[in-house]
């Protein structure tokens, strides 16, 4: 048994929190460790405590908490720190957003090219990015031998500037390759006789393997969409796997995008509501549309009220369904969202987050594999410089991390018309934030072929930098 410090900043995100600490409860070699959540907002920090302590007392776990607003508390003497805070929160990524469509940038100036993912902010991102640099110089300072697991978006950018400007161990956190399980339930195959590898950068990996019982597994997709793909529907807006937007992109670059990748195509599906519409399916027209992003905060707002509730009522089980069925009837929620709501209810799985695993390989020993964001050291991807930070899979264990060999390599498309302008965006947003220079956020917008004019491009900083809350942001960029 190896009890360990696990400090979660930006705690307050509950349902995120609870699945770390129902996998916690679930790692018995990891029994005895302390869970620091830290949060600004105290209110989200008394109610993950609640949670966190409630569930814990259900489910009869051995996992210790403490509760602070102190950054450095938590930090201090931690064997692992998981960023997943949002400066600002939601309400100020819809505020740049809504800044931007006033000037013709439709659903933002952060929407670019290869980079639609709706949270996945480069550019009006300088709180978000001198946070994570703030974290890992603290746990520079504070806990040294301490792994960072970068979970906070842009996980791209993030992993990349703390990789280069720090000195820590720092690895990013995503569970975009579930996708992966996605299509092979929709293959009808059985996942354990599938040979599979992915790789690229973050929200834009590519299944460069695929293989079932030792074929290339390849010509079940192109079956699957022969029979299939024209009766296609989304169940949600994220529900896009096998979208026709992705399976455009599989016949273009030869490879199949995974995950959050197919929300991050270029422009051809993104045009307008009708475009999206066209390729991500109605009614939402895919996360990233105005009506996909409304029902995603929508539903974020119900399942805020329902883990509050949770938390306040002593008489509310954590771990029974029937808590559930009772909250999702009070907020009209259809039932078939329940399962994916309460996994962490489910005493005998893992919740599909890396985070517990990871420690767990390297605090035990116990060998894993995980598809994690590292620095392309050894080129690890070909053609990839070695300070840019690719998502790949490793195998973890007390040693570290140690990256498989990318077998086959990604297609020649993918690499030079996908990650290369892809990687050119995430070189630009870290030399404007790193120099403070305008001049490159207008030379992002130049580029855009949202933009018209110049004084386009000035106008819709201005107005971006003269919101309220930019204050800081302003100053930095003055030059
Ligand atoms: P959220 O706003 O609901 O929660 C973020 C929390 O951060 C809030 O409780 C907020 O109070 C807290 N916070 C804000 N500033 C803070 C600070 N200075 N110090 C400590 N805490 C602070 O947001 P969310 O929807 O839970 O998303 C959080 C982040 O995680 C986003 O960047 C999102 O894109 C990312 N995310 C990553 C993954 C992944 O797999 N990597 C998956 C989902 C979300």
């Amino acid at each position: 048994m190896s009890a360990v410090k696990i400090s979660i900043i930006g705690a307050g995100s509950a349902a995120f929190s609870l699945r770390l600490v129902s996998d916690l409860c679930k790692a018995k070699k990891l029994e005895g460790s302390m869970i620091s959540l830290m949060d600004i907002d105290e209110g989200r920090l008394n109610a993950i405590y609640n949670l966190a302590t409630k569930f814990v007392n259900e489910v009869g776990g051995n996992v210790r908490f403490e509760k602070t607003t102190d950054l450095e508390r938590s930090v201090m003497d931690s064997d692992f720190v998981i960023n997943t805070a949002l400066v600002g929160g939601h309400r100020w990524m819809e505020e740049n957003r809504k800044a931007g469509e006033k000037h013709g940038y439709y659903r933002g100036i952060d929407t670019q090219e290869f980079n639609m993912v709706s949270d996945y902010n480069t550019f009006t991102n300088y709180y978000q990015l001198k946070f994570f640099l703030d974290v890992a110089r603290l746990i520079e300072k504070v806990a040294p031998n301490a792994w960072l697991l970068q979970t906070a978006n842009p996980v791209f950018e993030g992993t990349t500037l703390i990789a280069r400007e720090t000195n820590i161990k720092v690895a990013g956190f995503c569970h975009g390759h579930h996708g992966v399980i996605r299509l092979v339930k929709a293959l009808g195959i059985d996942p354990k006789d599938v040979d599979w590898q992915v790789a690229g950068f973050n929200h834009a990996i590519w299944l460069n393997r695929f293989k079932y019982r030792g074929e290339n597994a390849y010509p079940l997709l192109d079956k699957w969409i022969e029979e299939n793909a024209s009766n296609w529907r989304p169940t949600n807006p994220f529900d896009d796997q096998l979208s026709p937007a992705a399976i455009d992109m599989y016949r273009f670059y030869g490879m199949l995008p995974v995950g959050d990748t197919v929300r991050n195509g270029s422009w051809k599906y993104h045009y307008d509501l009708e475009t999206k519409k066209k390729w991500f399916g109605e009614p939402w027209g895919g996360a990233d549309s105005e009506l996909g992003w409304a029902w995603y905060n929508e539903n974020l707002k119900i399942m805020t009220s329902i883990i509050a509730d949770i938390a306040a009522d002593p008489n509310l089980k954590i771990l029974s369904i029937e808590t559930y069925e009772r909250l999702f009837e009070k907020y009209g929620l259809p039932k078939e969202m329940l399962s994916e709501a309460i996994e962490f209810v489910n005493p005998s799985e893992m919740s599909g987050e890396q985070h517990i695993p990871f420690i767990n390989a390297i605090v035990n020993d116990e060998e894993q594999r995980l598809v994690l964001n590292i620095m392309n050291k050894g080129e690890i991807i070909k053609g990839i410089p070695e300070d840019v930070v690719v998502e790949v899979p490793v195998i973890v264990d007390k040693n570290g991390i140690r990256p498989e060999k990318i077998d086959p390599p990604l297609s020649k498309r993918v690499v030079k018309f996908y990650l290369y302008p892809r990687m050119v965006r995430m070189e630009m947003a870290l030399e404007a934030f790193l120099t403070g220079d305008r001049k490159v956020l207008e030379e992002v917008l130049v580029r855009d072929p949202r933009t018209k004019s110049f004084e386009q491009v000035q106008a819709v900083i201005d107005e971006i930098l003269d919101l309220p809350f930019n204050e800081e942001m302003k100053k930095h960029y003055r030059n």
